[in-house]
């Protein structure tokens, strides 16, 4: 189903969601069920096994298909496995593009697990498009772009990649978690698959795993559909209802993730202990004006780098309050990383050393709460 309204907070709310046929129940039920009677051999009323299909899952697919505004969403156990059913259209000798700070776990199943098969990865910088036009070959399949990138938020020009790739005869697929659906809508802007990791601001509660993929193109979406069933990395019932939960406030918490981060990022650019603050939403991001071209916010994540030693990083990160030290980012709760020996330690070293990837830089993920709360407690841990 394509978008049944123009405005967000109403398909957050609408979309995918009929009232229970049976009860009225305004709420999707948990289909909590692996099989389904069927009425004679052969012959299901709808479904016949959930790794093939369940109602809860069928629904959400429907309202992620709604949020992207494409024909299409197929939704996964995980972001990763999202990633990999996109892998597992390639065969042996293909060849694919990844932009170089791609997410750490990403660039792990390429170079570990897909590589095994064959299959070839460049990683390049891509912040300008025409970067990229020496490295295909003709074998190049996919160019895999993240905008903005993590952690660095560096930005890529998605219309510009997307028609490159295509002249190329490549399609084009963009992660767009760090944007979730309401800020960025890539295939606006000519790419063939959208992917997000929904554990992130889709989910936006850090209480659940999931990814899912969007598209268009029918032919792509059945092997994508197929690929989801016959290697069966689906999510359960039970996430698929969390991330329909989430999904209604979405629109609502990704303006106040990008209001609290555009306070925080301005605070920290006055302050002493930062050498640099990395956000697309300060004019001081090389590429500002790209942001506000493909972006309609600027989202809740923030890098920067210390002053200091590991040490003093360490320090600091101990004396935050509301910013918990862990993985992820998205929720509704502030978060701080440190990618070199966090989220991107999977990284080779020397590529991180490449990336500007070093031991004095923080990503924070910004949550929903007081802005002036959050501020404070970034000043008060730079009292050090
Ligand atoms: C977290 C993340 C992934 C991986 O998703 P999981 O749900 O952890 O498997 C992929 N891409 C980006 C940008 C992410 O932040």
């Amino acid at each position: 189903m394509n978008r049944h309204s123009k405005h967000f907070d109403t398909i957050c709310v609408h979309a995918g969601v009929e009232p229970d046929k049976v009860t009225g129940a305004i709420m999707t039920p948990i289909y909590q069920t692996s099989t389904y009677v069927q009425e004679s051999p052969g012959h299901p009323k709808i479904y016949d096994y959930s790794r093939a299909g369940n109602p809860t899952r069928t629904a959400l697919e429907v309202s992620l298909a709604a949020l992207e505004g494409t024909k299409h969403a197929i939704s996964f156990a995980s972001g990763l496995a999202a990633v990999g059913a996109v892998a597992q259209l390639l065969n042996p000798g293909d060849h694919v593009l990844v932009c170089d700070d791609v997410y750490g776990g990403t660039g792990r199943l390429f170079r570990k697990i897909f590589s095994k098969y064959n299959i070839h990865f460049d990683f390049i910088d891509m912040t300008h498009a025409k970067n990229i036009e020496p490295h295909f070959t003709k074998n190049t399949k996919l160019v895999w772009i993240e905008t903005p990138t993590n952690p660095l938020l560096k930005l890529i020009d998605i219309e510009s990649v997307a028609k490159i790739a295509k002249k190329q005869g490549a399609l084009t697929v963009v992660d767009n978690t760090f944007c979730s659906p309401i800020f960025q809508n890539p295939t606006d802007f000519g790419a063939d698959i959208v992917l997000h990791s929904t554990t992130k601001y889709i989910g936006g509660h850090s209480d659940m795993v999931g990814g899912c993929l969007m598209l268009n193109n029918d032919d792509l979406a059945e092997q994508l559909k197929f690929l989801q069933f016959a290697a069966g990395s689906v999510n359960a019932p039970f996430e698929a209802f969390l991330l329909l939960r989430s999904i209604k406030t979405l629109s609502l918490r990704m303006k106040k993730h990008h209001e609290n981060a555009l306070l925080v990022a301005k605070e920290m650019q006055n302050m002493n202990i930062f050498s640099e603050v990395i956000f697309p939403g300060l004019e001081s991001h090389p590429q500002h004006a790209l942001a506000k071209k493909q972006m309609r916010g600027f989202s809740g994540m923030i890098s920067a780098r210390i002053h200091g030693d590991f040490d003093t990083v360490k320090k600091y990160l101990s004396r935050l309050k509301y910013f918990s030290l862990a993985e992820s980012l998205g929720g509704v709760e502030s978060l701080v990383n440190h990618p070199e020996t966090m989220t991107h330690a999977s990284v080779p070293a020397e590529h991180r050393k490449k990336l500007g990837i070093s031991s004095d830089l923080l990503r924070f993920s910004v949550g929903i709460e007081n802005p002036d709360d959050l501020i404070e407690d970034i000043k008060n841990a730079a009292k050090l």
